[in-house]
């Protein structure tokens, strides 16, 4: 080889050796690049799941509805057949607190007076004219009467948790069932379950809403429901009422 054929053929070396240096930067270029996509499209797929789960936990998720409580009472004309007195406890006696409320509950309740003469009228009586017992429920209900004492938006105190958060009194609507001496207690259970239903209607109530003194403070009330395991038959009688 002369001299110039050596120059030649390092000349062509050196291109060479430029070319392939150039291949190589431009499949690291493209490595890069692939990289770079394959993370991205990893962080989208890992996004993708996280909705795909977020999406599917608020699907299992109890629908956690929120009730609308009626604040503003109702009138009732008649209740299976009965006119509804309404008669109430003058304002500013010390068991009408006066105070407005949800009404979440009616709550059912024996007068306990075995008198003759304690029938609803007496009931809603010695409401309005007492004035030192600390003492209201709103509707007392006989077999052949039903006396509105209280206005349903107002609290009062018949269900012995005192002043508790969305509790009997503070809520609930007290129906008291006489059970005088002379008074048919088959008929009164019928007006009240009757009763019930009206309210569930007037208040957007349910059948679970329908509770006793006893569930609020534990006491034996309403006593002749509960000693005769009749609890059952009187929510069964106010769903058959509700019924069209
Ligand atoms: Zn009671």
């Amino acid at each position: 080889m002369n001299t110039q054929q050596g120059k030649t053929a390092a000349r062509q070396r050196a291109v060479s050796s430029r070319s392939s240096s150039g291949k190589q930067k431009r499949a690291h270029k493209r490595y890069r690049l692939k990289a770079s996509v394959r993370r991205k499209l990893a962080i989208l797929g890992v996004l993708a799941g996280l909705i795909v789960i977020a999406l599917l936990l608020l699907w299992l998720w109890p629908a956690r509805e929120k009730r609308i409580y009626h604040t503003v009472g109702v009138q009732l004309q008649t209740v299976n057949g009965i006119e509804v007195v309404h008669d109430y406890i003058p304002e500013g006696h010390q068991n009408r607190p006066g105070i407005q409320r949800e009404i979440r509950w009616i709550v059912i309740h024996e007068t306990d007076n075995e008198a003759a003469s304690a029938d609803a009228w007496h009931h809603n009586e010695y409401l309005k004219t007492n004035e030192t017992d600390i003492n209201s429920w709103h509707y007392t209900v006989d077999d052949h009467a039903i006396y509105h004492s209280l206005p349903d938006e107002e609290v009062g105190w018949h269900a012995g948790d005192k002043m508790t958060e969305n509790g009997g009194n503070m809520t609930g609507i007290g129906i008291e069932l006489c059970v005088n001496e002379g008074n048919d207690f088959e008929k009164t259970m019928e007006n009240a379950a009757a009763l019930c239903a009206e309210l569930m209607k007037a208040y957007d109530l349910r059948i679970e809403d329908i509770k006793q003194h006893h569930d609020f403070s534990g006491k034996d009330c309403p006593h002749r429901i509960l000693s005769a395991d009749r609890t059952e038959e009187f929510v069964k009688m106010v769903q058959e009422a509700t019924k069209p």
